[in-house]
Parts: structure tokens; sequence; C-alpha cells
């Protein structure tokens, strides 16, 4: 450690009454396992505290069923009988030298309280911030007196599910006591409304009586959106942000500061390619207090840390995401592993999952969310069970993590892929608009790889099967991707478009190859509504002008809600001059005109094209694979082969999908069919009392 220049890093910090051991402090993230699977939630907290994080908090914990964020699953802590479930998670984190920390929060308008039938409360009567016809009621005096007492009493029981911080909660647009800040919202006109230190009231009153009553054991952490990116139509750093921060400086034993909403605060790498984005609008903090101060930003680089704390812009190094893609990042700066460092995407797939409301999953990280379920770690793997050979046919994501995996657990591999690029899809796609930071998929394992003394890996190799009996490999992992069909049939419609064959029809690796020459007019027609053509629509706008964008759908990439990233997109094609067309289907060609069928009442309308991008549904690539079965079914005796197809190939889907799958193979292979069953039927169950 002596001579490691990131020791400034392994320094502890004195956080109210408590210390914790190092600055890596992994800030409050949502992880869709809450109050309904509270193991899986104290396991995978726990793997984090394993990886040397200082600090790892919950997610957002609801105080009181007035803020009950179902379907959503978040933390609880409605009474003391979720101590128990919450005591799991402090005794785990604990057991690894952590600090826990616990994020309480009354949601305000954001909670629609669809489980507890309870009236909403925000400071004014208003509609509640979710698409839901229902409005808040106006909290009285008397009802702010009873909501400050049920934030003093989850304060209390977090003390006795053994927390070390507990937190004021105002950010992410998501809180109550952020809605009493913001003057947009809190057109009060009593004490508690009006003049900033009349909105800065409610807060002060919280951390006031939280310290009352917890204080002597624990820290009380603030955290708060210093800045809503609205420009002059929100709170703004250097205005009522930084007055905020004024009133309360030295109020908090912990500053946690970021900005708002969760949109801008978890801002995928496709917006936001910057390591550290958020630190000009939370710097000015550590000036105004002298308490600690912790911030974010997709933070990864240990260089960046160091100078952070150097510089003086922070005392903690927080992380959501980076912790997610590897929680062992501190022990590897600590080790002086930094380059074995999985680096998070900034993807997003991680907030989908809380969006969808089933647990955490990370592209980088597989393991993630499987802790308690299938007892995965991210950096330990069983040993091989015997001395066989694998071969993985196929290199991109699923391929590349498979062949890693099975390497680390000690079998000889090879994998072969066809071109000569390592990467599959990632290759195509971190090569498009915004995207770049994927090709960390790729590289961080090509890496590892590259280590290895048993891998062999052959590039330009396209295998048959004659070159496959050639090998004479028994376990067989086909890795062979997927690819776009041209003839139109996806989500919307079930037969293919008649007439296509008139157009000059691309798939999107053979419109962005041969992008110079594409003639106009270009239609890009999505009907598989996830994120590739709208990423496709915006890398063709930059080198043509006609470009129309074409959705069965209401919106441009609906599924992109649930990485928090539709508004940017469809903005990033309005801006760029597309021309959007959504609710209708491509119905039929006719010469060069395309004849759209609306999707509510049939009607017909036309539009000009000449080239047209089809992404509507991927083919798996199963010939070697069903080739190898018809040679096995042909074969009398002989030992069985192990052939198995992986990612795409066996269910086209997302690069985290394909990870996932190709993870799964290689813990799974040579196990029995009941240890690979086990996992789906591990479940939390609810008890019955
Ligand atoms: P996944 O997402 O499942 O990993 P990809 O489509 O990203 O799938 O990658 C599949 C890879 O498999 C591609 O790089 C492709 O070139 C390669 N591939 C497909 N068929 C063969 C084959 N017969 N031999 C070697 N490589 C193959
Ligand atoms: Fe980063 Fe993507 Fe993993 Fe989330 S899912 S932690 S954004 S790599």
């Amino acid at each position: 450690m002596k001579n490691n220049p990131y020791k400034r890093l392994f320094e502890p910090v004195k956080i109210g009454p408590v210390v914790t051991k190092n600055r890596f402090y992994q800030v409050p993230h949502c992880c869709g396992m809450g109050h309904q699977r509270p193991q899986a939630h104290a396991a995978m907290r726990a793997l984090k505290a394993k990886g040397g994080w200082g600090v790892v908090s919950t997610e957002e914990t609801e105080i009181h069923p007035s803020s009950d964020l179902s379907p959503y699953v978040e933390q609880r802590i409605w009474d003391k009988r979720d101590v128990p479930a919450l005591h799991l998670m402090t005794d785990a984190v604990h057991e690894h030298g952590a600090l826990a920390a616990i994020e309480l929060a009354h949601n305000g308008n954001h909670a629609a309280n669809l489980y507890s039938r309870l009236p909403v409360i925000s400071p004014v009567s208003q509609s509640i911030d979710l698409v839901y016809p229902k409005q808040t009621t106006q909290m009285s005096k008397k009802d702010i007196v009873e909501f400050r007492k049920w934030h003093k009493r989850a304060a209390l029981n977090a003390k006795a599910a053994g927390f070390d911080i507990v937190y004021v909660y105002a950010g992410h647009g998501m809180t109550l006591t952020q809605e009493f800040l913001l003057p947009e919202i809190n057109t009060r006109t009593d004490e508690y409304g009006g003049s900033i230190e009349n909105r800065v009231r409610l807060t002060r009153e919280l951390i006031e009586e939280t310290k009352d009553a917890i204080g002597d054991t624990c820290a009380v952490a603030f955290r708060f959106a210093v800045d809503e990116l609205k420009g002059s139509d929100g709170m703004q750093f250097f205005e009522e942000g930084r007055a905020v921060v004024e009133i309360l400086s030295e109020l908090p034993d912990l500053w946690d500061v970021n900005v708002s909403d969760w949109a801008n605060d978890s801002l995928t790498s496709r917006f936001e390619p910057n390591e550290g984005y958020q630190i000009p609008y939370v710097e000015f903090v550590k000036g105004i207090t002298t308490k600690p101060v912790v911030g974010v930003g997709r933070l990864t680089s240990p260089d960046l840390m160091v100078s952070l704390i150097e510089r003086g812009a922070l005392d903690l190094i927080g992380a959501a995401r980076p912790s997610i893609a590897d929680p062992y990042l501190p022990n590897k700066i600590k080790s002086g592993n930094v380059d074995k460092i999985k680096e998070c995407i900034g993807c997003n797939i991680c907030v989908s999952s809380d969006n969808f409301a089933v647990p955490i999953r990370c592209t980088q990280n597989p393991t993630m969310g499987e802790e308690w379920r299938r007892g995965w770690d991210p950096e330990t793997i069983k040993h091989k069970k015997t001395d066989q050979k694998a071969l993985v046919v196929g290199s991109g994501p699923s391929g590349l993590e498979c062949s890693m995996q099975l390497s680390r657990r000690g079998y000889d591999v090879i994998l072969a892929e066809a071109t000569n690029m390592l990467g599959g899809r990632v290759v195509f796609e971190s090569s498009l608009k915004g995207l770049s930071a994927w090709k960390r998929v790729a590289d961080n394992r090509i890496y590892e790889i590259q280590q290895k003394q048993n891998i062999e890996v052959y590039k330009e190799s396209e295998l048959t099967l004659a070159h496959i009996n050639e090998l004479g490999i028994d376990n067989i992992f086909l890795a062979t991707g997927s690819s776009w069909r041209k003839d139109g049939i996806g989500r919307s419609r079930r037969k293919a478009i008649k007439g296509i064959d008139f157009l000059n029809v691309l798939t999107p690796e053979e419109a962005i190859k041969d992008i110079e020459s594409l003639q106009g007019p270009i239609v890009v027609y999505d009907d598989e509504q996830g994120y590739l053509a709208g990423v496709v629509a915006d890398h063709l706008s930059a080198a043509h002008s006609e470009v129309t964008f074409i959705t069965p759908a209401s919106m441009v990439s609906p599924w992109t809600e649930s990485t928090l990233e539709q508004k940017r997109i469809q903005k990033s094609l309005l801006v760029a001059g597309v021309n959007i067309i959504c609710n209708k289907t491509v119905d039929r060609v006719e010469g060069k005109t395309l004849k759209l069928q609306c999707i509510f009442t049939g009607e017909t309308t036309s539009i000009q094209c000449s080239t047209i991008v089809m992404i509507t549904e991927r083919i798996p690539n199963t010939k070697l694979y069903d080739e190898l079965q018809a040679q096995e079914g042909s074969l009398k005796d002989g030992k069985a082969k192990h052939i198995q197809l992986i990612g795409d190939a066996k269910s086209p889907g997302l690069i985290a999908d394909a990870v996932f799958l190709g993870h799964l193979a290689a813990q799974s292979f040579e196990e029995s069919e009941q240890e690979i069953q086990k996992a789906i039927f591990m479940r939390e169950m609810p008890s019955l009392k």
C-alpha cells in the first residue's frame, strides 16, 4: 500500500460519530429486490462490502404506507416489523468491515399508493408525478407534524436494524422533502412555503430531529440534488442549490450531492460520455461546509478519483453503477489490479430492471443480482470437474464470457471466430453514435482472455461441421449469434411485407457499412421497439438529410423509457431533422412507395422510399448447431457430446442477456440437471403470519 499511487483513496474518513475505513462509498441505488427479496438484497450488498466498499447503502426506503411505490420494489421501513429483514443487510455488510447506510424516503407526489390506497400527500394539491389520474392532498400543518414523527420513528427503527448512517433524502425529483424545497412545486403561503428559508424549514427539522433521535451513534447524511438541470425553470446549483447548502452547511454529518432528476443523475454514456460529469455542479459544496462530501458521475478511473480528492472536489468517491459493474473495484485498486476492473459501460440495464420491478442485472457483471439465488461471485467460480476440453464457436459477448469463465474454471478452451475481430455484435453496436463505451464489454473480456494460458483463440476461422469433427472436441458451445431479418416480420405483423423486394432492403449492419452510398429517401423501420433502430436512425442522419423513422409504437424506441433515455433519443432525432412517423406499420410496397397503415384505424397513407433499414426481428443462427444435432442423432454408439446453443443464437436479446447466457452455460457445464435447476426454485417465500 505504501507505494500505491492511489493510497489516498484508502484513508479513513470520519462521518459524524462513525468512521469509514476508506473513501469508497456505494451511494443508495435501487435494485428491484428491496422489501420483497431481503436475502437476495443482503447478499448483493454484502458482496460490495467484500469487494472493499467502505460504505454500502440501501436503495430508497419508504418510511410510511403513504409513500408506497408499488409495483416497484424498493426498500421499506414502515414499522418495526421491517427491522429483521433490514438487519440481514447490516449484519452481512458489517461482516466485511463496511458501514451500512439507509436512505429513508418519503416519496410525496411521486408515490401512487396503489397497494396501500392511502391519499397521496405533497406540499400542495396537484397531479401525482406518474401517469395515473390521481391528485395529491395538500399537507396541513398537522400532516407535517405527523410526517416528521414518521421520519423520526423510521430513523429509530433504522438504528435498531443496525445502520451506521441514516439519510434525509431530497433528490431525484422523487421525494417529499425535495418537493418542499422547490418553488415550482411548493407554492404554500405558510411558514413552509415562500422564501428559501421557509422552504428549507422542513429539511432542517428532519435533519435536526433525526440527529436528536439517533445522532449519538449514527451519522445523519443529507442527499440533496443541487441542480435540476432545467435552467432557470428549476433549482440551479449557483442560485438556490447553493443557498440550501449555505443554510444547512454544518447541520448534516455528510453531504451526498448530485443532480436531479433520475435521468440526469444516471445519465447513460450515450448522452454523457464523460466520467465525473456531475463534478462541475457539486464541487462548490466543499467550499461551504467542513462536513464530508460524496458525489457521483460513473467514477471508475482511480486517477480521476485521486485528483478529485486532491483538488478538494470531494471527500468520498460515490458510486452506484461502477459498484454494480465491478463490486470489487476498491480491492482491485488496492491490490494494484486496476487493469482488471470491469468498467461500467453506462447502458442503464441495471436501471431498467428496477423499472421492470425485477432483481437488478448488469451488462458487464452477469453475477449481479445472482449472489444469493445462484451463489455467484464475479471474481470466483467453482473449479472444473474433469479434464474435458471445450470449443466455443463465436466471439460475441456470449462466446467471450463463456470462454473466459470456462477458462477461469480451469478447462482448456478453443475459441473460434469467423471474422478478423473479436466481439461480435459489440463491435458493430459500439461503432454507432454515442455507444463507444459499449466496446468495454468485449475489451475487458479479450484482455483477460489474452492473459490466460488455457485459451487458444482463432480469428478468421469460420467453423463448419467438418472442422468441428476434425477438432474432435466433445463439448461445443455455439455462440453463433443472430441476424436481422429483411422480410418485415416483427412485433406488429407476423406476415412478410408484400412487394418489399422492390426496395433496397438492408440490415442495420449493411446500412452502416455502406452509409456513404445509400440512396435516399431512407426509411428506418422499427418494429422491434428496443434501442437499436433509434441509434441507427441517429447515426444515419449525420450523413443523410432524408431519413424517416417509422414505427407502429407511439414514440421512438419505447423500451428505452426503462433506461431513462427515451426523451433524449426522440429529441436527438428531432434535432437532426429525422421525419418521425409513429403508430403505423408498413403494410405493402408498390414500386418505390411504402403503403403505411394506421394501427388504430387501418387507414392507409403513402411515403416514398428507396432504401429501407429493417429492424424488426432477428433470426438465430443455428445452422451449425442443427447440423451437429442431426449428426449426433445419426450416431448409434459412442459418448454423447455436449452441444449447447448460447447467447443470441439461443434467444436474441440484449447484450446483457447474451453475456448472462454465456456465463450460465460456463457455470452449469458438467453440473447435474438438478443443480442447474436449483437456482430457478430458490425463491424467497412470503411468511404466512
Ligand atoms: P452473441 O450476442 O450471442 O454473443 P454475436 O452475434 O455478438 O452473438 O456474435 C456471434 C459471433 O459468432 C460473430 O462474431 C460471428 O462472426 C461468429 N460466428 C458465427 N458463426 C460462426 C462460425 N461458424 N464459426 C466461427 N464464428 C462464427
Ligand atoms: Fe453500468 Fe450498464 Fe452495468 Fe448498469 S448495467 S452498471 S450501466 S454496465
